[in-house]
């Protein structure tokens, strides 16, 4: 059976289609619906993955890695036990333990899965998310974004058009998707929102005010002490997740410090959803401005949103709901499925779709990142725009900038923000030696409808071309062999 995976920053869950065509979320072998995303050390044969790695955080925090989901694909390695390790390398363990526990539940060995990405990762970092279950023993069918992933858990009960506003908010990021639903097909329209706002901003706001209050009344400053620092963002993401629920919460940390004047510092505060949600005002105008650019960008006026999805934590945050309320008083709120879990069932009913179990569906993405070359001066010209619906083909015609000139570098990039990043890249060379502004290079570029990008370069006096394929570019993805002293190093250590 194919399972489906969320590899989440925080929290990973597993999701597979019952017997009954329902799809339900795999618990792990403590009983537990969602295994947080932390790897422990415990010395250098073994790995806690998990509630027990998480429990490890405070004590021996060298030992154990957070967040590695946000190192994916960049080259920020963990040094172990004097060993190096890359963030694939890392996660995989995650997906072992979630390969281990998920075969133990369904009484049969899973070998195949589906794993959900963020819409906004790139090659780089979809293709490092596979490479850890590939290190992992897990075969990848299919890469999906988190968004669609949540559109999908829910089912469409007719066929009939239907818009849908994914609203992902998460720890890290809020991620927002417009996409049209009609026969099964599932067209992302839009997609924005922002990689720098999530539930860590809001747990950094009330770690600030613990910090300050405590410095205004205990004249210790906690800031510079890492260890109760730690307890501290623990207690505020608490009274956090509390606020959600209670209008009032206290947070209580008994010995938090020593003060050499004061002895024992304790924190004993009271803090109210409303003062919450004024300390934390800037951040809900933003994610309401973002929310707002999506429909801009999309021409689209709320009456026009039929369906809103939630998805992320931080969906549940009150005040969150009361902006998306306010701002579609005519859409239908879906949130009988759990928000921590809608990724994870619509990964599994994804599976189940690939598996042949489930209706198929089509889904049509949308480039995320605007594509281009660098010119001759080292600027980016974009041939692709950011938001472009695929399969899709674009071109742009270049000319050479020096005199005798028998060749052209084609690099190409990935705007990713402000960052760019590089693709891959070709020249193209030529039989005769061009003067400047002589040569005509037509570059194109041409995503096909499973999201593979080829980029031709052509002088159009001669007809001389040539061309690169970048795989897996956009949806799927094709990972190289591992290094197999790596897998062998890797296989040695016990996931426990
Ligand atoms: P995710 O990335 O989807 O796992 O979301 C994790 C974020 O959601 C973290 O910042 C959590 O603190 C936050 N979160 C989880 N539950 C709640 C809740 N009930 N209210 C507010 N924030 C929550």
């Amino acid at each position: 059976m194919i399972v489906g995976i969320d590899f989440g920053t925080t929290n990973t869950l597993i999701g597979y289609v019952d017997r009954s065509l329902r799809p339900q979320i795999i618990v792990n072998e403590r009983g537990s619906r969602i295994t947080p995303t932390v790897v422990h050390f415990k010395n250098e044969k073994q790995v806690l993955v998990g509630e027990l790695a998480k429990s490890q955080m405070l004590i021996k925090p060298h030992q154990t890695i957070l967040r590695v989901k946000r190192r994916m694909g960049s080259d920020q390695n963990y040094e172990i036990f004097k060993e190096i390790f890359n963030p694939s390398e890392i996660a995989s363990f995650v997906f072992r333990k979630c390969k281990n526990f998920a075969s133990e539940f369904l009484g049969e060995p899973v070998e195949k899965i589906v794993v959900t990405v963020p819409a906004y990762f790139d090659d780089n970092q979809r293709q490092a998310v596979a490479m850890s279950a590939k290190l992992a023993g897990l075969q990848v069918v299919k890469l999906l974004n988190e968004p669609t992933a949540a559109a999908l858990a829910y089912e469409m009960e007719n066929d009939s058009e239907k818009i849908i506003l994914v609203l992902d908010f998460g720890g890290g990021t809020f991620d927002i998707t417009l996409m049209r639903y009609q026969d099964s097909v599932y067209q992302v329209l839009v997609t924005g929102g922002s990689t720098s706002l999530g539930g860590f901003d809001f747990d950094q706001v009330l770690v600030d005010w613990i910090v300050e209050t405590v410095k205004n009344e205990k004249f210790i400053d906690l800031s510079k002490d890492p260890i109760a620092l730690q307890q501290i963002y623990n207690h505020a993401e608490q009274a956090k997740i509390d606020l959600s629920v209670v209008a009032e919460t206290s947070i209580v940390i008994p010995y938090v410090a020593l003060s050499p004047e004061y002895g024992p510092v304790h924190v004993n505060l009271n803090l109210s959803r409303e003062r919450f949600e004024n300390l934390t005002k800037h951040l809900l105008e933003r994610a309401k401005q973002l929310i707002i650019d999506v429909l801009k960008e999309a021409s689209l006026p709320p009456e026009k949103v039929d369906l809103i999805v939630f998805s992320g934590g931080t969906s549940r945050m009150p005040a969150f709901r009361r902006i998306v309320t306010e701002l579609f008083p005519n859409s239908q709120i879906l949130s009988e499925i759990n928000p921590d879990e809608v990724v994870a069932l619509g990964a599994a009913r994804m599976a189940a779709i690939i598996d042949g179990r489930l209706k198929s569906i089509e889904l049509r993405d949308v480039v995320a990142h605007s594509l281009g070359v660098f010119d001759d001066d080292g600027q980016f010209v974009p041939i692709i725009d950011r938001g472009t619906v695929y399969p899709t083909i674009a071109t742009k015609i270049f000319t050479n900038t020096r005199d005798d000139q028998d060749k052209v570098l084609i690099k190409i990039l990935q705007k990713r923000d402000e960052e760019l990043v590089e693709l891959g890249d070709f020249q193209l060379t030529f039989a005769k030696k061009w003067q400047k502004e002589e040569a005509a290079i037509a570059v194109s570029f041409n995503i096909t409808h499973d999201g593979i990008l080829t980029v031709t370069a052509e002088e159009m006096n001669t007809g001389e071309a040539q061309d690169v394929t970048i795989q897996g570019h956009l949806a799927e993805i094709r990972v190289p062999t591992p290094d197999q002293a790596r897998l062998s190093l890797l296989n040695k250590i016990e996931v426990l």
